[in-house]
């Protein structure tokens, strides 16, 4: 202890930064005896010192905004030396930290730096809180783009809505744009994509389908840049313009909407059809008792909390302008349903239980969606099939209390041949 309070003593005069000291048994055999556990040897332990604290003077919260769309409040501080360095920044980490200790902008708030962490705020001198002051209020639209920022229930994060639209989250969106599910534009990576924006000549993704008419035009040409020629602007150009029609469940993957993979995607196309459909549709879905959000939550897998990140997104005016922007570049083909013959189950409701012997449960139901029939997980009045395999249990019982047709794997089989 005498050594440890030594060292600390001396800590501030360091040319460099320690955290602690560390204890070592300084005999070779008894090391070899102790050992090691996983990550550590059992002959050597750490003492921390207590972390370094200062107090100064939060001026402001300021907001910055994530490749994902995260807002995260960051304390813009009175510079202050703690242990040796000048910090000037802290971390507020999110909005209900903010909340938790009341931290306000001019208060005195008392600053932490544990080892190589980021100083944070451990909490606020209250005693010499100015007295107008108010609490903080957590902006509810995006700083960079002014889009609506939400935050989703049970998450701790606010997001900006603005996706495409909103430079702090472009980048990354314009890379899924053009990803392999998505438009699948052969030759533009994520350095191109980030050199394209930073000499502005793609901001969004219309910017794209623009490239080679602005090239005609001799406004920033893509083949007068470091790296490129007329052959491979031409290669470019090809492949952008190959994606000029394209179908609507990419599309739709490759608007980057949160919580719409290309499962969430695909349903949309198949219960929208057209373009024009969902647009109308999914805007029209904000009001919750109305019949466009009863169907969109109608759809399978889509939830409240889907539902409102689709909503959000296509009631949003910067989005809707970006999509009239680019759907005057692009045509997006109508959902075909797949061609189902004279499928005796077409349109049918249908619901698997037990086991099965001739399928997985995942085949049995990608081969009904096939033949154009809705597969359910509970039975309903509004189940028409009830297929019936191996040990079926409840669902069977309930299934003949309703009067729906039971059928064996078999029969089934039978039915869709
Ligand atoms: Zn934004």
């Amino acid at each position: 202890m005498a050594y440890y309070d030594r060292v600390l003593s001396q800590r501030g005069s360091l040319p460099y930064d320690i955290d602690g000291v560390v204890y070592k048994v300084n005999d070779l055999n008894l090391q070899k005896r102790l050992g090691l556990i996983t990550r550590s040897p059992r002959w050597a332990i750490a003492h921390k010192f207590p972390a370094e604290q200062a107090i100064t003077e939060l001026k402001n919260i300021v907001i910055q905004v994530g490749r994902t769309g995260v807002l995260t409040p960051v304390a813009d501080l009175k510079p202050v030396n703690v242990g040796g360095v000048l910090v000037s920044k802290a971390t507020l980490h999110n909005e209900d930290e903010i909340r938790r200790k009341d931290i306000r902008i001019n208060d005195l708030v008392i600053i932490q730096r544990a080892g190589d962490v980021i100083p944070q705020i451990v909490g606020v001198k209250l005693e010499k809180r100015p007295v107008l002051s108010k609490p903080y209020l957590f902006p509810h639209t995006c700083p960079v783009c002014g889009s609506h920022a939400i935050r989703e229930e049970g998450e701790v994060a606010r997001r900006c809505t603005g996706g495409l639209i909103c430079e702090a989250q472009a980048v990354e969106r314009l890379r899924h744009f053009v990803s392999r599910q998505a438009f699948d534009i052969d030759g533009l990576g994520e350095k191109i994509i980030q050199e394209f924006w930073d000499d502005g000549i793609v901001r969004s993704p219309a910017d794209l389908f623009r490239l080679e008419e602005n090239d005609k035009k001799n406004l920033k040409p893509v083949r007068a840049r470091e790296g490129w020629g007329d052959t491979s602007a031409r290669k470019l150009f090809d492949a952008i313009n190959a994606r000029r029609t394209i179908e609507l469940e990419r599309f739709v993957y490759a608007l980057g909407i949160r919580q719409v993979g290309e499962a969430t995607a695909k349903k949309l196309a198949k219960n929208y059809h057209t373009i024009q459909a969902l647009m109308a549709e999914l805007e029209a879905a904000a009001k919750t008792d109305s019949e466009a959000y009863a169907k969109l939550i109608d759809i399978d897998d889509i939830g409240p909390s889907v539902a409102d990140d689709l909503v959000g997104f296509f009631s949003e005016a910067h989005n809707k302008d970006l999509l009239n922007d680019l759907l005057s570049y692009v045509t997006v083909e109508p959902y075909v349903a797949p061609d189902i013959g004279d499928s005796k189950v077409a349109g049918k409701t249908v619901v698997f239980t037990g086991t099965l012997t001739t399928l997985s449960r995942d085949e049995a139901k990608a081969q009904a969606e096939r033949m154009g029939a809705k597969v359910s997980g509970s039975i309903s009045s509004k189940t028409d099939y009830l297929v019936a395999g191996e040990d079926a249990g409840s669902k069977l019982k309930k299934a003949k209390e309703l009067g729906v047709t039971v059928l064996t794997e078999d029969e089934w089989s039978k039915l869709i041949a």
